[in-house]
């Protein structure tokens, strides 16, 4: 019997002669074609030998093989519909770009350009002036740099001002972000002696003033953007730290971390100390990061004094840091959004912004629209986060479908193997979406998942 089952097992090469796989294999590649016919049929003789199947058909071999031609031809970095609610989600690639920021970058990626040419004189040019004087403009800086991220900022600064020398920086703020970027380590790993100065919960200026020696080259200040310390607690206010810096002719800087240009308390959340809040008070360089509140590319963004940013710009460390022209294409888009004051064309901004109102019309349309193939969902009021290391104890104010007639973990492992996944939230064992992170654009997706599902149900 089994034997005989093995026997009815196709061969590969026949099985491709069929008219549907010629036309895939113009399609895709006769490789990835090859390879998903083998697997099907690897897939039955499997089943066969462990005694799942009692027989098959061809169309059964067939349709296995289709839905590995699928899967292959996926590329390993997706698009996927977030479901979380969290608005700069670094696991989901934190801020998402508007149409006209894709749009330039397609325009500038599909020719050359001028990433480095000085179109005015003809001569080589630099890719940091690309967008220098725009975030100059905005910021009110002296001057501006780019780099990969805002950990390679900081480390960038460290190692042109710290090294061998000593960094003060207060016990409350020897932070850690998630991914392993830790102050104290990347001090080290600068060769800047880290001098911690102060308690926990309190620091006061004698503190930095009394551990000031004739080695010490900076004042750092990091902004504690993704835990709070609270009760009893002291810290000095940047401008304190700018004067004792100007007393002792020391460099101030702060990581901002998350660097946000607006006032984030006019959308009703906290206020967040502002890029121009850490500038303003004198600060000598500024670090914070291009993806996280500001909305655009993964890049760090360094401004400050003209006369040290210059230096940091001859560093040899620069060239391993160095943005790419796809960075730049986006980051120039999204500088002129802020320049124009634009903020709604930043879907970062725009979905931090975005009425409660709007949120549950859109729970109200996808609700609909589900039940309308026999999918019954609640809404539910949920709270979503920030996310990308902002604000931690802000919740947003939120509506999420709610799917009460599933398992929550097979619905949440079946759309999330989707092909476009779908990430949820499991809360109270309730499989949710919430809807502050899903557009209108996404239905289509979200209701065709569905239906596999329905039809996956019924077999
Ligand atoms: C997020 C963050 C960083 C790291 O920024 P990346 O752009 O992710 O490299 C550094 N410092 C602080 C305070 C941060 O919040």
């Amino acid at each position: 019997m089994k034997k005989e089952l093995f026997r009815k097992l196709p061969k590969v090469d026949k099985l491709l002669l069929s008219n549907s796989f010629k036309k895939l294999i113009e399609e895709k590649g006769y490789n990835i074609v090859y390879e998903s016919v083998n697997e099907a049929i690897d897939t039955f003789r499997k089943a066969i030998a462990n005694d799942s199947i009692e027989t098959f058909t061809d169309e059964a071999i067939i349709k296995t093989a289709f839905k590995n031609i699928e899967r292959k031809s996926q590329t390993n970095l997706r698009r996927v519909i977030n479901g979380t609610g969290t608005i700069i989600h670094t696991n989901l690639g934190r801020s998402i770009f508007s149409t006209k920021m894709v749009e330039n970058l397609t325009d500038i990626l599909s020719g050359y350009n001028n990433l480095e040419y000085d179109l005015s004189t003809g001569q080589r040019g630099t890719r940091y002036s690309l967008v220098e004087k725009l975030i100059c403009e905005i910021t009110g800086a002296e001057a501006a740099l780019i780099v990969n991220n805002n950990a390679a900022a900081v480390l960038l600064c460290l190692d042109q001002f710290g090294k061998n020398k000593e960094v003060i920086v207060s016990r409350g703020e020897l932070v850690e972000i998630g991914g392993s970027f830790r102050i104290p380590d990347i001090m080290k790993f600068s060769g800047s002696a880290l001098v911690e100065v102060g308690t926990t919960n309190r620091t006061h200026l004698y503190d930095y003033e009394d551990h000031i020696t004739e080695n010490t080259s900076m004042l750092l200040k990091v902004h504690t953007s993704n835990y709070k310390i609270s009760g009893f607690t002291q810290e000095i206010s940047r401008e304190e730290i700018v004067s004792l810096g100007r007393k002792y002719k020391i460099i101030t800087m702060e990581d901002l971390g998350s660097g946000v240009l607006i006032d984030l308390s006019k959308y009703g959340l906290k206020k967040e100390p502002t890029i121009l809040d850490s500038l303003n008070s004198g600060m000598d360089l500024v670090t914070f990061s291009g993806d996280k509140l500001l909305g655009g590319p993964q890049c760090g963004i360094i401004i400050g004094k003209k006369e040290l940013v210059d230096k940091l710009k001859r560093n040899q460390l620069l060239r391993t840091f160095r943005v790419c022209k796809m960075t730049i294409a986006i980051l120039e888009v999204l500088l002129r959004e802020y320049k124009n004051e634009n903020y709604s064309e930043i879907p970062t901004l725009a979905m931090l912004s975005e009425p409660l109102d709007n949120v549950l019309e859109r729970a109200l349309e996808l609700q609909k629209k589900l039940k309308e193939i026999d999918i019954h969902t609640d809404i539910v009021p949920s709270k979503c986060m920030v996310g990308g290391g902002s604000l931690p104890e802000e919740f947003i104010d939120s509506y999420a479908l709610s799917f009460n007639n599933f398992n929550s973990v097979s619905l949440e492992k079946k759309l999330r193997e989707n092909s476009v996944p779908i990430i949820g939230r499991i809360q109270q064992n309730q499989y949710i979406l919430d809807m502050k992170t899903i557009s209108s654009k996404d239905y289509p997706i979200l209701l065709k998942a569905f239906e596999d599902i329905n039809n996956s149900r019924s077999i």
